[in-house]
C-alpha cells in the first residue's frame, strides 16, 4: 500500500476476508485478502471470467457474507451484523450499477429514481426534487418522463447511475457498467463515473475489460481468487 492509503477515511476495510462456496465440490473463490478502499477513491477491479469478481462484488455490496475474515463498511462491522442490519446498511450506503441496468420497464426515468428512495422514508415531495436533480446531474434533464424502452443504452445506464446515487451512498459499486454499451457510449458513461469521482464519490468498477480498468485511479487485479494490487496512478482526464 502506498503512503496515501494510510491517512484517508476508509470506506471498505477487509481483514483476511476469504470466500469458499461449500459445494460439493467446494470452490475457494476468494483467497484470504486484506483490502482498503478510501473515501473518494476510484478503484477498478479487473480479472478474467471465473476469477472471483462477482464473489468480491457480492461481499463488498453486502449481498453475500464472506466465509472468513472481517469487513468494516464505513467503520461498521458488517460481518457480525444481522441480515436485517446488513440490508439496511446496503440500501443506505451502497449504490449498485449493473451491466444490464435493472430498470423497471413500465416506469419513467423519474419513477425509477424516486422508487429508490421509498425505503429511505424520504417524503414524496423531496423524492421528486432529489430525483430530478440527480437526473439532471447525469445529463438527462430532457428525459425525465421517458420509459426505459424510449431511451438508448447509454441513457438507461445514466438512469441506473442516477438511481444508485440518489440515496447518497458511501460507495458506488459498478459491475461491468459498460458491458452492454458500444465503445463510444461506454466512454461517455466512464467519463460520467470519473466526474462523480472528482466530485468526491467513492467508485468501484468491476470489469473484465483492461480498457475500462485503466480508467481507475487504482487498479486491483484478481486471478484465481487472488487479489493483486498495482501501483497507484493519476486518473486519466
Ligand atoms: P467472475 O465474476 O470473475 O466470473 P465468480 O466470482 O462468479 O467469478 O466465480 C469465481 C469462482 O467461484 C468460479 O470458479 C465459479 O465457478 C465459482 N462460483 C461462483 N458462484 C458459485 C456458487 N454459487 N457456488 C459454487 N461455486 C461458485
Ligand atoms: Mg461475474
Amino acid at each position: 500500500m502506498s503512503a496515501d492509503h494510510r491517512f484517508g477515511v476508509p470506506v471498505v476495510e477487509f481483514t483476511a476476508v476469504g470466500h469458499t462456496y461449500m459445494g460439493p465440490p467446494s470452490v475457494e473463490a476468494l483467497q484470504e485478502c486484506d483490502l482498503r478502499i478510501e473515501q473518494g477513491e476510484f478503484v477498478t477491479v479487473v480479472g478474467p471470467s471465473g476469477s472471483g469478481k462477482s464473489t468480491l462484488l457480492n461481499i463488498i455490496g453486502l449481498l453475500d457474507r464472506s466465509t472468513t475474515g472481517t469487513y468494516l463498511l464505513d467503520g461498521i462491522d458488517t460481518h457480525a451484523a444481522s441480515e436485517s442490519r446488513r440490508a439496511a446498511l446496503r440500501s443506505k450506503r451502497i449504490g449498485f450499477v449493473f451491466q444490464s441496468f435493472h430498470l423497471l420497464a413500465h416506469r419513467s426515468a423519474m419513477e425509477n429514481v424516486e422508487l429508490a428512495m421509498v425505503y429511505q422514508r424520504v417524503p414524496r415531495r423531496d423524492r421528486r426534487i432529489r430525483a430530478e436533480s440527480v437526473l439532471r446531474r447525469v445529463g438527462l434533464s430532457h428525459r425525465l418522463h421517458s420509459l426505459p424502452t424510449q431511451l438508448s443504452g447509454g441513457e438507461r445506464q445514466r438512469v441506473a447511475i442516477a438511481r444508485a446515487l440518489v440515496a447518497r451512498p458511501s460507495l458506488l459499486l459498478c459491475d461491468e457498467p459498460t458491458g452492454n454499451l458500444d465503445s463510444r457510449t461506454a466512454d461517455s458513461v466512464l467519463g460520467l463515473l470519473r466526474e462523480l469521482h472528482t466530485e468526491g464519490m467513492t467508485v468501484v468498477v468491476i470489469t473484465h475489460d483492461a480498457h475500462v480498468a485503466a480508467q481507475g485511479q487504482r487498479t486491483i487485479t484478481i486471478r484465481d481468487g487472488i487479489l493483486m494490487e498495482q501501483a497507484p496512478r493519476q486518473v486519466l482526464s
